[in-house]
């Protein structure tokens, strides 16, 4: 199924009333541990919505590794800031800077920038696309960022924003995984994003073929050296 854009959240008239209030905090007072008023007390329903709402607007879909987790447990689901909470908490509340993520993909995301131009003093919420180092859930098409081969787990970057989201959510873990590595090996994972670059690249047939056995030893059998060798041979 295609994408369909993202529909934002509209607070109902209680939570607009809170969120109001946290928006009325002087901008110094803003910080990301406000959060933590949501997990009880009267931020607990707003916490609530949000993953309610974003659930069912995203077909409990995560946005970023597209895995589908059919769980009405709110628990299952990670509340996801897409510009971190952390490092921008004015945004804390904005229905274009929230979605809900997989644990996974949220957790390796954590507080890592998203923003080309990143500033802690910025006011207004960024709303043009191109503001994004990486593909945004609600302003970006992810399928002209990435195409998910299934069968080997792989994430094919198509642009430099499919870069950035596959590297800020470690999409690698499951071409990790699918490979059997014990431990994550970053060079491992940056050589696949390299292959599957060069890949997108080439014209030439032979060159394709080339590219996706490489692409298909690192998975299956998560031979470095084999793949590393085959790079060296194919930019000899
Ligand atoms: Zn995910």
């Amino acid at each position: 199924m295609a994408d369909l854009k993202l529909v934002p959240i509209s607070y109902a008239s209680e939570q607009q009333v809170l969120v109001d209030k946290f928006n009325a905090l002087p901008f110094k007072s803003k910080t990301g541990s406000f959060w933590k008023n949501t997990h009880k007390g009267e931020y607990a329903s707003v916490k609530e919505a949000i993953k309610k709402h974003y659930l069912q607007a995203q077909n409990y879909t995560c946005p970023y590794c597209k895995q589908r987790i059919v769980v009405e447990h709110l628990g299952t689901w990670d509340a996801e800031h897409v510009i971190a909470k952390d490092e921008n908490p004015q945004f804390m509340f904005e229905s274009q800077n929230l979605c809900v993520s997989c644990k996974d993909c949220n957790g390796s995301k954590s507080n890592k920038e998203v923003l080309s131009r990143p500033s802690r003093t910025r006011r207004k919420f960024p709303t043009d696309p191109d503001e994004y180092k990486f593909c945004h859930p609600h302003f970006h098409d992810y399928e002209q960022h990435i195409r998910i081969v299934e069968v080997a787990g792989f994430y094919m970057p198509l642009t430099e924003k499919g870069i950035a989201l596959i590297e800020i959510c470690g999409l690698l873990r499951f071409v990790l995984k699918c490979g059997g590595y014990e431990s994550v090996d970053n060079s491992v994972g940056k050589l696949i994003v390299q292959l599957g670059n060069k890949l997108m690249e080439t014209q030439s047939p032979a060159e394709q073929v080339y590219l996706m056995t490489l692409i298909g030893s690192v998975v299956e059998r998560g031979l470095k050296s084999a793949a590393l060798a085959g790079l060296e041979g194919l930019t000899a």
